[in-house]
């Protein structure tokens, strides 16, 4: 035999098992989107380098170090998409979608960074985004909040914490950015290789590092909060208002500074405390710069991301028993003739809407049964000979002890369907 090839390091397979949980969420993201008047855009996985270097930044960590870029046939520059807002700006620009229009559009799919795989850290990533085009206000930025809280309702998701934070226009940003390199220059001497690096690139991000060290010195930094113009500034505070209204609890975190250069104003975070170092689960705010920097006409926009890896793992961590498919009926057939004659009870009820999974690997009874068991089904319905020759069949409950019964093959659907409550 020769040696399996493995998959690529960082890349998993999704499996049935799993799967289970990921399309409960998908289902469920689906419904809230859609209650809120949004809809479905696809888009390609790969895009032009050019692209990403334009609207995540030319040095944000993303396009620094983690693309997956190459050159194709043609000697053209093309990356692997590491996040869904590029594209769909690219997009709705292209398509004639933004100018003087409304648009709330969601997507799902894979993401690909190349970083250092571990818990919540993948190479291939999935994640559900949501992208609203033509409103500038902090109704908006609301709207998207509260569409998320929702949705962590809906999934019944605990122990997940909102963070808030504006970071102003790009003209209170630059201020702010001199403001906060003046103090980090003060500092020099205890700044470690990558903020020393980010110092004159990209200081704000100095402010998200994890470095231990580090967090005495970033507490103690002038904040942006305190620097916001007047219209960002009321901007900020009308959202907290909304979200009072609404109810919604949030902790104002003014360290938090996304690492994409593309926001303005709002930016959030979703966090949970029971997922270790990866403990975001979803991340957004407002990019009203983005369009115009990308050749459209200036639209406000805003938008999230929600990680699928983290947000599974929070559930499956909640409720450790996967639910289980949704198969209905399993058939035991026991000889040739049965399985024939099974198949086409099999068909019947699948017209009548009943999901059912007919035994083709044979074998005793008591063999059939396990994998009925295995199988995750309701009921198994059984055929041999005897009941074959009397145009009878049984029904054997697999998950409770209710007693089997014979009946009439003309019957089966009825009673099923009224068995299923279906
Ligand atoms: P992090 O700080 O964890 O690297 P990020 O700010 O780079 O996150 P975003 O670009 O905002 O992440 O992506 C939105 C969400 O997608 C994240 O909150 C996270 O849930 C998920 N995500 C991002 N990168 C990965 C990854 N490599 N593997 C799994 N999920 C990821
Ligand atoms: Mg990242």
């Amino acid at each position: 035999m020769s040696r399996a090839i493995q998959a690529v390091r960082g890349m998993n397979d999704l499996l049935p098992d799993t799967l289970a949980l990921w399309q409960r969420v998908e289902r469920r993201a689906g419904e809230v989107l859609q209650a809120y008047g949004y809809r479905e855009i696809r888009l390609p996985l790969l895009e032009k380098t050019e692209l990403y270097v334009r609207s995540i930044g030319q040095v944000t960590d993303i396009v620094e170090k983690e693309m997956y870029t190459f050159e194709d046939r043609n000697g053209e520059s093309l990356s692997l998409r590491p996040e869904g807002t590029a594209g769909c700006v690219r997009a709705g620009i292209e398509n004639g979608l933004l100018h003087n229009q409304i648009q709330r559009l969601w997507y799902a799919g894979p993401m690909f960074r190349h970083e250092r795989p571990q818990r919540g850290r993948y190479r291939q990533f999935h994640q559900i985004g949501v992208e609203a085009f033509g409103m500038p206000g902090p109704e908006l930025d609301a709207e998207l909040i509260l569409m998320s809280a929702r949705l962590w309702r809906s999934l019944e998701v605990r122990d997940v914490a909102l963070q808030l934070n504006s970071l102003g226009t790009p003209t209170c940003r630059a201020r702010y950015r001199e403001l906060l390199v003046g103090y980090l220059e003060e500092h020099r001497t205890v700044l470690d290789e990558d903020s020393l690096r980010r110092l004159h690139t990209n200081p704000l991000r100095v402010l998200d590092s994890k470095n231990p060290a580090l967090q005495g010195i970033i507490e103690r930094a002038p904040s942006l909060l305190d620097h916001l113009d007047p219209e960002s500034a009321g901007h900020f505070a009308r959202l907290r208002t909304l979200l009072d209204d609404a109810g919604v609890q949030y902790a104002v975190n003014p360290r938090l500074v996304r690492g994409l250069d593309y926001y303005t104003r709002t930016v959030f975070e979703w966090v949970s405390g029971a997922l270790g170092a990866q403990a975001t689960i979803c991340a957004g705010g407002r990019y009203d710069g983005l369009v115009e920097q990308l050749g459209g006409r200036t639209t406000p926009a805003a938008g999230f991301a929600l990680g699928m890896e983290r947000l599974v793992e929070l559930l499956a961590q909640q409720e450790p028993v996967a639910c289980s498919g949704q198969l209905q009926i399993y058939m035991v057939l026991l000889g040739g003739p049965a399985q024939r004659h099974g198949a086409l009870i099999a068909e019947r009820l699948r017209d009548d809407g009943v999901s059912v999974e007919c035994d083709a690997a044979g074998g005793s009874l008591k063999s059939q049964l396990r994998r009925a068991d295995r199988s995750g089904a309701a009921y198994a319905v059984l055929i041999g000979d005897a009941e074959l020759a009397a145009g009878l069949v049984s029904i054997k409950s697999l998950r409770t002890d209710e007693a089997q019964e014979q009946i009439a093959e003309g019957s089966l659907a009825q009673m099923l369907k009224r068995k299923l409550a279906c």
